[in-house]
């Protein structure tokens, strides 16, 4: 093994190394260790080609690193797993204007890409609370959702061109920037959402689309479920195509949320059993403003929701999203699992019942979070376990997990599989969905180098 890493290291500049045991307590967001012997910094395209073609050679396995904000252990390493971190790909940010295209390197946080994209009077149409240590080519490898995807749909969405590195060093240029491309298949979208178990994503052309600078932002309480989904239809129908999230959030996670002295008041009382943050977006403030505000008073009048805050400053609203974002809250009942299960919303209310009275009846639990992008047929649950046994966490992923499979849901809405949900992934996916995974893993990568044991096993 040490021949390869001095080989590697020979690569590179001094600084684009850094070695074991500097790294090794080093976790992400959610803990996930990496127990790395070594971790490369390239610069360059051609940097990442010489490594994954040395990689390749040796049989060295190589956990690729974005902004390490993923939720399912899709960065965990292990043994003599080396790491390889986009972190200093960060160049080359260019914007066609004409064509509303931005060209960045995969290292780019999801933050600067909005900003730069702002600069120039233009949008980018995706959005998550990670956005600030998040980077594209995370988002890409994961095809993130996040907070608009009711209006502009996810990651992959917003792609049009990669420029991917293949496990045996081949650089495979496929830069379109067109909307329209049909000559023959499509190639990035088999790396988009591949986890990093395909190709590790270098560069990429990135859709933009015309700034939305009227704003529009509240929060309404409700005191039934059902009425959420009527809720969504009537405002979707009043706004005329220019709402932009719909967010549900349970009674337990509003309560979480909005607790603490240094937040003040909560915007609602923290007696409904269920709230929804509301945005559109557009560009005539004036008659936007006016659109929203009677859209909301007809929902009122329809009996739809029983109280609502609408913001009336940046400041307002970034104040009402921060309710939704404070996944810090959730330190109050921890240790948690977070599920991002996706279903449909008529079969929402009665899913959390049944797991909320099978995790009391099994295991005692009773601390349950919940939120999610209901417009997007995704929820958040969180479930505090009160303990981090592993055998307790599997137990309550079957309660989980397990329902899923007959109302056609999915275990993952938009976190991917990584190393945490492989063990499930039947119940999402048929048999020969998961032998067709294994087949274009086997193709890509026929040696298993690329974040291997990820997603799905060979
Ligand atoms: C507070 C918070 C809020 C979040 N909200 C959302 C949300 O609303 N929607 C959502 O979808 N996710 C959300 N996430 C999860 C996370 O932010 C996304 O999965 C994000 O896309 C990961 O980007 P990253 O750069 O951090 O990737 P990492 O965590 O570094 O990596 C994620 C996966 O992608 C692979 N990978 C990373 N970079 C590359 C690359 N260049 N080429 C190939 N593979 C690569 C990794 O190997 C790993 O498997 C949230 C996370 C946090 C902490």
């Amino acid at each position: 093994m040490e021949n390869i890493h001095e080989q590697l290291k020979a690569l590179l500049d001094p600084s684009a190394v850094v070695e074991a045991p500097s790294i090794s307590a080093v976790g992400n967001w959610l803990g996930h260790p990496y127990n790395s012997p070594l971790v490369l910094r390239p610069t360059t395209t051609e940097e990442v080609a010489a490594i994954l073609r040395l990689c390749n050679q040796h049989r060295q396995a190589v956990v690729v690193h974005g902004g390490l904000s993923g939720m399912v252990g899709g960065t965990s390493s292990a043994g003599d797993e080396i790491c390889l971190s986009l972190e200093r790909m960060q160049k080359a940010v260019s914007i066609d204007k004409l064509g509303r295209t931005m060209t960045v390197e995969s290292g780019v946080h999801l933050q600067e890409v909005q900003e730069a994209a702002a600069a120039e009077g233009l949008f980018f149409a995706l959005d998550l609370g990670a956005r600030g240590s998040a980077t594209i080519g995370g988002n890409i490898a994961t095809n993130a959702g996040g907070n608009q995807v009711i209006r502009y749909g996810m990651a992959r969405e917003q792609v049009l061109g990669l420029e991917v590195v293949l496990a045996d060093g081949t650089i495979l240029s496929s830069m379109n920037h067109l909307l329209k491309n049909n000559a023959g298949y499509d190639l990035k979208h088999l790396f988009i959402g591949s986890e990093g178990t395909l190709g590790i994503v270098t560069k990429a052309v990135l859709r933009l689309r015309p700034a939305m600078p009227a704003r529009n932002t509240a929060l309404v309480a409700t005191d039934q479920f059902d009425k959420l989904p009527r809720l969504l239809s009537h405002i979707e129908s009043a706004l005329g195509g220019k709402l932009s999230a719909f967010e549900a959030i349970w009674d337990n996670y509003y309560q979480l949320a909005t607790q603490g002295p240094h937040l003040g008041a909560p915007p609602l009382a923290q007696r409904h059993p269920y709230y929804a943050l509301i945005e559109s977006t557009g560009s005539d403030s004036e008659a936007e403003a006016a659109t929203f505000l009677a859209a909301l008073e007809s929902a009122l009048n329809a009996g739809l929701i029983d109280d609502a805050v609408l913001a009336k400053s940046a400041k307002e609203q970034d104040a009402l999203w921060a309710i939704r974002d404070n996944i810090d809250s959730l330190a109050a009942i921890a240790p948690v699992i977070i599920f991002d299960v996706g279903l449909p919303i008529g079969a929402m209310e009665a899913y959390i019942k049944q797991i909320e009275a099978e995790l009391k009846s099994q295991l005692g639990l009773t601390q349950l979070a919940v939120f999610g992008h209901l417009g997007d047929s995704n929820l958040h649950i969180v479930v505090g376990t009160e303990t981090e046994d592993i055998d307790v966490y599997h137990r309550v992923e079957e309660v989980l997990y397990a329902p899923l499979q007959a109302l056609g849901g999915s275990i993952s809405a938009e976190h991917g599989i990584g190393l945490e949900k492989k063990r499930y992934l039947h119940y999402s996916r048929n048999a020969e969905e998961i032998a067709t995974m294994r087949m274009l893993k086997k193709t890509f990568d026929p040696n298993n180098i690329l974040n291997p044991g990820k997603v799905v096993d060979l």
